[in-house]
């Protein structure tokens, strides 16, 4: 199975309703922790402003997240007012299955974007969705992440030389 993303980006900022339409994208199923928010749970600066442009231009955008954090998800969910799944279980399918059919969007036109490729870009691919890995917001991460971490990198090293950056 191809493990890497389509697209790796700095941040969710740097997707645009341009970027999207070009590879035929109607919408987005974002991850909250180390994507949208910090360890602290800041929200990423300039996200709701961000999010708005990128409803305004026709992009549907949904939160699927792996936390059972109810309320931080929420909090997320309400700034950017746009709908979420809690407790997803990524990189399994149901999560990423049940927020196409909430956004009655085809697999292939919906891009998941996330920090993580165990999580993130595993599930899109199973899904065959479009995959969109950005840099995680701040560098702490919850242990279990932590532990992943150095493998994503190398991942991402592989991933970039196939690249030739
Ligand atoms: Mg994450």
């Amino acid at each position: 199975m191809n493990i890497y993303p389509d697209l790796y980006l700095d941040s969710v900022k740097n997707i645009s309703s341009e970027l999207l339409k070009k590879n035929n994208i109607k919408g987005l199923i974002l991850d909250v922790d180390n994507t949208l928010i910090d360890y602290y749970k800041n929200l990423l600066d300039g996200a709701e402003k961000w999010c708005k442009d990128i409803k305004d231009d026709g992009i549907k955008c949904m939160i699927v997240s792996n936390s059972h954090k109810k309320e931080k998800v929420e909090t997320v969910a309400k700034k950017l007012e746009i709908p979420y799944i809690l407790f997803a279980k990524k990189p399994f399918k149901s999560g990423f299955i049940r927020a196409s059919e909430q956004m009655k969007l085809a697999p292939e036109e919906i891009a998941v974007v996330g920090d993580q490729i165990f999580t993130d870009v595993i599930g899109a691919r199973r899904c065959n969705m479009f995959a969109i890995l950005v840099k995680q917001v701040a560098k702490k991460d919850i242990l279990i992440t932590a532990v992943k971490r150095p493998i994503e990198n190398l991942v991402i090293k592989s991933y970039l030389k196939r690249k030739g950056k």
